[in-house]
């Protein structure tokens, strides 16, 4: 047996050959069906239940990924995939996460890899401009909003100076119940930070929104009232600009005030709707949030970069520091004082080197070309829009600021919300696209999410005769 790595010429033959394999199964991902038509279980059933004792050939792999793999996939990169936030990955974003892969740096410590941590605080100060994200908001990388949320908590629940670090918060009678605030429509990542953090759910409070679903901001201020009437200690607001059922946009401006005056921390999950404020237009989406104290955005949802790449944009790194920061003598180096050590703000010890990926998106597509896409990516859910307006048998359920569509059909049976679900089950089963859907004041509503970067008007189009098609045969 010939121990080491694979073959250096096999590497080399293999490589070429995944990535035409790639390059074929862009160019006939139309044709696939978006959502995996499998059954659960029939992946399972179809593989060994240890592992190979001998190594097998590439070959016999590869052939596995078609017969196998594929057809247990959705694909998340068919341009007809418009569930839930449609994202995508991009070529350079593909050769970033290889390159990444290759290197296999953990990013601990600067001297552990000191390109991944200096790219990083650089890319992540080229977004933060095309944002319009003020400068004392300083970047770093996670892997989703869920786990940047959570960190951007943890460091509000250290300013409030109770030695939770210390002391934990179980047993102690001297400290009151901690709150944070979120409105209706906050993402369950917040709510999952909250109980993860050990803040309970009686730790948030869920604010009432408006008719266009934002948070209340009059409704937020009494609640911080009433709490601190009654002993609570409120710590921290999580406003939303661009919700997950709709992509509302809280109103930032008027939560700024109520944080200031009763200082407290304000998050902003921006986690879809951060990367449209690249576009000059729509900049003012991030109205306020120069006075938030942290932020975060996932360029994984709307910039293009494979999954996955969160940012947190935080003012107060000392603070994030301050929670996580844990140095065991055998990480101590020379240069720690005078360089950022991932390691010093989270969980994690290691690190991916994801900076890599995002710095070949920005610099191959450049800001215009982001820009662009975004925009058209507008644009097509504007269009959409316009055809639910002008036709009898659709109603538009929410504004849509950005690339995000909720309707549904608002005739054709009694029962609306079953007679909208089978037709959303219609056009999934097709394969010819995908829908996924929320509930907006009681009613099932329909969600088309535009933000893959091969989704062009032509496939818009037919989603929209596919819908029309499935009202016509439920009916
Ligand atoms: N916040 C918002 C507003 C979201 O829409 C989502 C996901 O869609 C998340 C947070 C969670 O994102 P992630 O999967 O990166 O944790």
């Amino acid at each position: 047996m010939t121990l080491g790595d694979m073959d250096k010429e096999e590497f080399r033959r293999v490589g070429h050959e995944l990535i035409d394999w790639i390059a074929d199964y862009f160019d006939k991902i139309d044709e696939l069906p978006v959502l995996a038509a499998i059954e659960p279980g029939d992946l399972k059933a179809k593989l060994p239940t240890s592992a190979p004792v001998q190594g097998e050939p590439m070959e016999a792999i590869v052939a596995d990924l078609d017969r196998l793999i594929v057809p247990a996939l959705t694909h998340w990169s068919h341009p007809s995939f418009f569930a839930y936030f449609a994202t995508s990955t991009s070529a350079p974003g593909i050769f970033g996460e290889l390159l990444s892969a290759a290197f296999d740096n953990k990013a601990m410590l600067w001297r552990t890899s000191p390109a991944s941590t200096e790219l990083e605080e650089v890319v992540l100060d080229w977004l933060r401009q095309m944002m319009g994200l003020d400068p004392g908001m300083l970047g770093i990388i996670y892997d989703t909003a869920s786990v940047s949320s959570l960190h951007a908590i943890a460091a509000a629940r250290e300013k409030v100076e109770k030695r939770i670090r210390e002391e934990g918060m179980s047993g102690r009678p001297d400290l009151p119940l901690l709150r944070v605030y979120v409105s209706e429509q906050s993402h369950s990542s917040i709510e999952k930070a909250v109980i993860t953090l050990g803040l309970g759910q009686r730790g948030m409070r869920k604010i009432p929104t408006d008719s266009e679903f934002r948070m209340d901001a009059r409704a937020l201020a009494a609640a911080v009232e009433e709490d601190k009437r009654n002993g609570y200690l409120p710590f921290c607001v999580v406003a939303t600009v661009g919700t997950t059922s709709t992509s509302s946009i809280d109103p930032v401006p008027e939560i700024v005030p109520i944080c200031e005056e009763h200082a407290l921390w304000l998050h902003v999950d921006a986690a879809y709707a951060g990367s449209a404020a690249v576009v000059p237009e729509l900049r003012h989406i991030l109205a306020g949030c120069e006075r938030a104290d942290s932020l975060v955005t996932n360029p994984h949802k709307w910039l293009f970069t494979p999954f996955d790449l969160s940012v947190l944009y935080c003012r107060h790194m000392d603070l994030l520091k301050r929670a996580f920061s844990l140095v065991p003598e055998y990480l101590r180096t020379p240069e720690q004082e005078k360089v950022r050590s991932g390691s010093d703000y989270g969980i994690q010890l290691g690190r991916r080197f994801r900076a890599l990926k995002l710095w070949m998106v920005m610099r191959y597509f450049g800001q215009e070309g982001l820009v662009a896409r975004i925009q058209e990516h507008c644009r097509l859910a504007r269009l959409f829009a316009s055809w639910v307006d002008e036709s009898p048998d659709w109603e538009l359920m929410a504004p849509v600021p950005l690339g995000l569509v909720c309707f549904r059909a608002s005739q054709g049976a009694a029962d609306l919300d079953s007679f909208n679900e089978s037709i959303m089950h219609g056009v999934n089963a097709s394969g010819r696209a995908l829908l996924s859907h929320t509930r907006l004041n009681d009613k099932l509503t329909l969600r088309l999410s535009i933000g893959n970067i091969r989704t062009t008007e032509q496939h818009v189009r037919a989603v929209w005769e596919l819908l029309n098609e499935q009202l016509r045969l439920i009916r």
